[in-house]
Order: C-alpha cells, then structure tokens, then sequence
C-alpha cells in the first residue's frame, strides 16, 4: 500500500515537527500513482506494509494574501490527487480566520480529510471534546485524531489510520 497525504494547516501548529518526528528514513518513492510536479514531497514513511509519501501543498500557507483564482485552483486541483488530507489544528487555539479559510477551499473535495488536533499535551482532557465539537461543526471530517507531535502522543494511532486510506 502506498499513497500521497498533504498536510495542511496555519503556521506553527505542527506540522514540520510531525514531519520530523514520523520520518525516520528518506528512501525512493516506488509509489506508481501518478505525481504532479506542483506537489513537493517533504518526506517518505515507510513501514513493512506501506509507504506514505507526505507532501506540500503550496497556497495553502497564504491566507493572509488574496491569492488569485489561478493559484487557489492549483491547489483545489493538487488537493483531489492525493489520498488523504491531513488539516491540523493547534488544540491551544479557537478556530480562526486562517482554519476558516482552509476549510472553504477543502469544500466540495472528495478527498478523504483528516482533522489532527496537535499539541494536546498542552489542554486539559476535559477541553477535547468543546474542540471536537466545534470543529465537527464546520466539516465532515473522515477521522478525528488528536495527538501530541511533539511528545508522540497517539501518533502510531494516527499513522495506523492512515494507512487504512491508501
Ligand atoms: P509548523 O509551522 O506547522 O511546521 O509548526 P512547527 O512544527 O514548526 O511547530 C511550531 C512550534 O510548536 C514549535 O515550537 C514546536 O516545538 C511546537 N509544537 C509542535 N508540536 C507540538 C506539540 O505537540 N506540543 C507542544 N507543546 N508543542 C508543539
Ligand atoms: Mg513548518
């Protein structure tokens, strides 16, 4: 099994330090899906029954600027061709401006997404299920994963998830 998660979140949720945490080793891709130039593979897992091929997904960052109908379909069109959508989230902070923007692009995908509640070393248990919630609200997310990238945290619980999508 093998396939392609972009990750995709506002800055400083997580997302490198996942990268860096999951990432043991960089070895070729043998994947024979087809690949897009505009997506920039940032790492390769590879385990004895899979490999996930983690990529960027460029746009995504930017919320802050108006990005033009070209750039935000580029990226609507990236987003179709992989097999699992990774939107992480900072359990320390309420949805915003820039999750909010993130989720109208994610409208209408069918790509299967997951929503990756990180750094929840840093709330009490208790507050988990007001994030969910709120979250739950906007989309319908394929799972719900909360984990702590930092700490690892559930993450094997998270990597055996996705694999299930490959
Ligand atoms: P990115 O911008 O999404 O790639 O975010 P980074 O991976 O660079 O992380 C931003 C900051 O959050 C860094 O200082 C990390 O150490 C911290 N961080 C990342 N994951 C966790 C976590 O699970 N728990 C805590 N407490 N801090 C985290
Ligand atoms: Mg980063």
């Amino acid at each position: 099994k093998s396939g392609f998660i972009s990750i995709i979140g506002r800055p400083n949720v997580g997302k490198s330090t996942f990268l860096n945490r999951v990432i043991g080793q960089k070895i070729a891709i043998m994947s024979d899906k087809p690949q897009t130039t505009r997506n920039k593979v940032q790492g390769v897992l590879t385990t004895n029954d899979s490999q996930m091929i983690f990529i960027d997904t460029p746009g995504i960052h930017k919320p802050k600027h108006k990005l033009g109908d070209f750039m935000l379909k580029v990226s609507k069109n990236t987003l179709r061709e992989v097999d699992v959508i990774m939107f992480m989230v900072n359990a320390e902070q309420k949805l915003g401006k820039g999750d909010e923007f993130i989720l109208e692009m994610l409208a209408g995908n069918p790509t299967p997404v997951f929503l990756v509640i990180n750094k929840i070393d840093q709330i009490h248990p208790d507050e988990l299920m007001g994030i969910i919630d709120s979250y739950k609200e906007r989309y319908d997310f394929a799972e719900i994963v909360p984990i702590s990238a930092l700490q690892g945290n559930n993450v094997e619980n998270l990597l055996a998830t996705l694999s299930k999508y490959l």
